[in-house]
């Protein structure tokens, strides 16, 4: 018998949820309990300077209305301090991490070419901090080689990391653990097996792939699910606007349009039924082949196996 699926939402509490991460939301609660799995939830409040007080609970009682309900306890970022602190030393202890004196503008001015987000760190202080120099960050060595993983939805992915990224940060200028840190130790914390969310994350996947080898831990599947954006590269979410509980735009129409958009064929019998039982037909027949992998919305290039 094959391990049972453990999914995972994890929104930023930057503000209520949106077009595009409801289809986060949905995406991953349906391939979730398609698979009799678990649906667990994360916030991602970590980024305190970002986070907007009221948008946690507000995205709650939105994920609510809509019938996605989690299973057990939410996890909150901002209290798994310990976590990322003893990941932190984990690797440190491993010679894998060094101290960086660089500001932003001596990363970019010194990145031997742009990256994918961003400028490429050119391993300025990989031997050492030059002289007069204070640490500022906490970066990871990342290694020449290639590595690759099959995207349930885009298919076979690869990324070099030292020519995609370079060293990247752990430990930011501010003191704050880095995202791709904190996703990593919380997935494998949770005995998360299954990652789907959006395609805008497809490229930060071999970091965290990378990031899960160093510490040892078991890297889950993958979904990314294609960006909400029009043939003009707008983004999607924009035309609906904030989606909160108390908005006209909570009705089952919208639900029906997210699961149109990963390229679900709700039954028509369903037009005019209220969310929940359309989320419930969703749970059994959300069929991941029908997800479309678009590649023109994809503003982060991977490459691909041809
Ligand atoms: N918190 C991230 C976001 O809201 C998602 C992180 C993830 O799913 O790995 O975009």
């Amino acid at each position: 018998m094959s391990a049972p699926v453990v999914g995972r939402f994890a929104p930023s509490p930057t503000g209520p949820l949106h077009f595009g991460s409801l289809i986060a939301a949905v995406g991953s609660y349906c391939l979730a309990r398609k698979h009799k799995g678990l649906w667990l939830l994360r916030m991602e409040d970590l980024d305190t300077p970002r986070v907007v007080p009221g948008a946690a609970d507000d995205i709650l009682r939105t994920l609510d209305a809509f019938g996605l309900h989690w299973d057990g306890e939410i996890v909150w970022q901002s209290q798994r301090i310990d976590a990322y602190q003893s990941a932190l030393e984990k690797l440190q202890e491993g010679g894998r991490l060094f101290a960086c004196g660089c500001s932003r503008k001596e990363v970019i001015a010194s990145a031997p070419h742009p990256g994918e987000e961003g400028p490429v760190y050119a391993g300025t202080c990989r031997r050492g901090l030059r002289p007069g120099r204070k640490p500022r960050s906490l970066r990871l060595h990342v290694p020449e080689e290639r590595i690759c993983f099959t995207d349930g939805v885009y298919g076979a992915v690869q990324q070099v990391l030292s020519r995609s990224v370079g060293d990247f940060v752990l430990r930011r200028a501010d003191g704050l653990f880095a995202y791709q840190l904190a996703v990593v130790v919380d997935d494998s914390a949770s005995g998360v097996t299954q990652v789907v969310r959006g395609a805008d994350l497809l490229s930060s996947t071999p970091r965290q792939i990378y990031l899960h080898a160093c510490l040892g831990t078991a890297s889950p599947t993958y979904y990314h699910l294609p960006l909400a954006v029009d043939s003009q590269g707008e983004k999607i979410s924009k035309r609906h606007g904030p989606i909160s509980v108390g908005h006209e735009s909570l009705d089952c129409g919208l639900l029906q349009e997210v699961l149109r958009f990963l390229g679900q064929s709700v039954p028509k019998e369903l037009a005019l039924a209220p969310a929940r039982e359309v989320l419930r037909w969703a749970e059994c027949c959300f069929d991941q082949q029908r997800i479309p992998a678009n590649l023109d919305g994809l503003y982060v290039k991977v490459e691909k196996f041809v």
